[in-house]
C-alpha cells in the first residue's frame, strides 16, 4: 500500500487564506459511481482547490490536515422539501397547536435546532418550502446561519406559500366564528392579488414561490386519483409569470392531474409529492423538463394514523406509490430529493427516503444523485452537489460504501460545509 505524503506547515504568511488538507480513503464521484482511493482534497476558504489523483504524493502548505482515510467521501447532500419552522404535524391538532400556541419567537427558536438537525444528517443545503405561518422567519435563519450566528444548512427560502383564500388552515369551520384565526399560508383572490403576494414575497427575500395547487384528494372508482384545483387559470398563470419575470423558480405542491397540469403549464419547476399522477403528468413532465419530489417517506409515516382516524386517502397513495415511482423512474423523470421532513418529526431519519427508492427500483447511486447532482439542478447551483475543483466546500464522510448500502447514509459520520466541519467523526 503507497503512503499518501502530506507535507503539512502552519503557514505564517500574511495571506489569511485558510488551507484545509482532507486525507480521503475514498471519494465517491456521483456522476459516475467511480471511487477513487486515497485521494487528498485540498479546500481553500470555503472552496474546494484541488483534489489530487488516487493514490498521488501531494505536497501542499495546509493550516489543517483532517484524517478521513477510514471514509467514504461525498458531496454533502441536499434535502429540496423541508420545513424547518414546523416540528411535525401527523394530525390537524399537532399542526393547530403550533400556530395557536407557539409565538414566531419560539417557532424560530425551534426551527434553529431543525437547521442543526439537518446539517448534522449531513444535509449541507435545503430547499424550506413554506413557514407554516411563521412569516418571513425562514429568511431570519438563512441570515443566522449565513452570517454564522448559528450552524445549519445552506437555506433556499420559499416564506409564507400562497393559496386562495379558504383553502388552507386554520380553518375557520373548526373554530368560533368570530376569531381572526392564524394562516398557514399567504390568501390570494384573484390574479392582481397572486402577482401582489409573489412581488412581496420576493421582496421579503423568497429565493423559491411555492404554491399548493390543489386539494381534497379522491380515488376513483377505476383507481385514478383527482382532486380540487386550489386556483383559477388567471391567478396561477399569474404567480407563474410573475415568478419567472423576476427569474425565481415556482414549486408546486400538487398530488394529482387536476393540480400537477395547472402548475406545470405555469411554469412550476417541481412537483412535489404527486402521489396521484397519471400517464399525462408525466408526459409533461418530461416534456416541460420538470422534476418530481416524491416524498415517501412522510406519507407511509402519516398513512395509518390518518386511516385509523378515517381518512384513509394516504394509505391509497402508499399503495400504488411503488408501481407509480417505478413507471415514473422508467419513464426517465428527473427526481430531487424532497422528505417535508417538518411535516414529520424531525428526530425521525431525514434519508429514509434513499431508501425507499432503492425498494423501489432505483440504484443506490441513482438515490445518492437525487440528493446531489439532480438536487444542484433543480436549485439552479451549479457549485453544489459535485466533489469538483472550483465547487463549495459542502461534503460529507460515510463509513462503508453507500453506493452498496444505502442504509448508511443514515449514519453520516463527518460533515463540512462551506470549508467549515459541522461534525466530527463517531
Ligand atoms: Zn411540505
Amino acid at each position: 500500500m503507497r503512503l499518501l505524503l502530506i507535507l503539512c506547515c502552519i503557514s505564517l504568511s500574511t495571506t489569511a487564506q485558510k488551507i484545509i488538507a482532507l486525507k480521503c480513503g475514498q471519494v465517491l464521484d456521483v456522476r459516475t459511481g467511480q471511487l477513487s482511493k486515497n485521494v487528498t482534497i485540498v479546500v481553500k476558504d470555503n472552496k474546494i482547490e484541488m483534489i489530487s489523483q488516487p493514490g498521488a504524493m501531494v505536497k501542499i502548505k495546509a493550516d489543517t490536515v483532517i484524517d478521513l482515510s477510514e471514509y467514504t467521501i461525498m458531496p454533502g447532500l441536499i434535502d429540496c422539501h423541508t420545513h424547518v419552522l414546523l416540528q411535525g404535524d401527523i394530525t390537524s391538532e399537532d399542526y393547530d397547536v403550533q400556530l395557536l400556541k407557539e409565538s414566531v419567537p419560539y417557532r424560530t427558536i425551534r426551527a434553529t435546532n431543525s437547521c442543526r438537525i439537518a446539517l448534522q444528517n449531513g444535509f449541507t443545503a435545503i430547499r424550506d418550502l413554506g413557514t407554516e405561518g411563521a412569516g418571513y422567519a425562514d429568511v431570519d435563519l438563512k441570515k443566522a446561519i449565513n452570517k454564522g450566528v448559528i450552524p445549519g444548512p445552506r437555506l433556499f427560502v420559499s416564506t409564507l406559500a400562497i393559496n386562495t383564500t379558504g383553502h388552507y388552515p386554520l380553518s375557520e369551520n373548526t373554530y368560533a366564528w368570530e376569531l381572526h384565526l392564524p394562516k398557514g399560508l399567504a390568501e390570494i383572490t384573484g390574479a392582481d392579488e397572486a402577482r401582489k403576494t409573489v412581488r412581496e414575497q420576493i421582496a421579503h427575500g423568497a429565493d423559491w414561490i411555492k404554491i399548493y395547487a390543489d386539494r381534497s384528494y379522491t380515488k376513483q372508482p377505476d383507481g385514478s386519483y383527482r382532486s380540487l384545483p386550489n386556483f383559477t387559470n388567471d391567478e396561477i398563470m399569474a404567480i407563474g409569470d410573475e415568478t419567472i419575470r423576476s427569474h425565481k423558480k415556482l414549486a408546486a405542491h400538487a398530488v394529482t392531474r387536476d393540480g400537477i397540469l395547472a402548475a406545470i403549464n405555469a411554469g412550476a419547476s417541481s412537483i412535489e409529492h404527486g402521489f396521484g399522477m397519471d400517464d399525462e403528468c408525466i408526459q409533461l413532465m418530461l416534456k416541460k423538463n420538470v422534476y418530481w419530489c416524491p416524498t415517501i417517506y412522510v406519507n407511509d409515516y402519516v398513512a395509518e394514523g390518518r386511516a385509523k382516524a378515517g381518512s384513509p386517502i394516504n394509505k391509497y397513495f402508499s399503495e400504488t406509490e411503488p408501481a407509480l415511482f417505478k413507471k415514473a423512474a422508467a419513464a426517465g423523470i428527473k427526481i430531487a430529493y424532497g422528505t417535508d421532513i417538518g411535516g414529520y418529526d424531525w428526530n425521525q431519519p431525514q434519508s429514509k427516503d434513499f431508501e425507499y427508492m432503492v425498494q423501489y427500483g432505483y440504484t443506490s447511486l441513482q438515490a445518492i444523485q437525487t440528493a446531489t447532482i439532480n438536487a444542484a439542478d433543480l436549485l439552479g447551483q451549479p457549485l453544489l452537489g459535485e466533489i469538483k475543483t472550483g465547487n463549495f466546500a459542502d461534503m460529507i464522510a460515510i463509513k462503508g460504501d453507500p453506493t452498496k448500502d444505502i442504509k448508511l447514509l443514515a449514519i453520516v459520520q463527518w460533515v463540512m460545509k462551506d470549508g467549515v466541519v459541522y461534525k466530527t467523526g463517531k
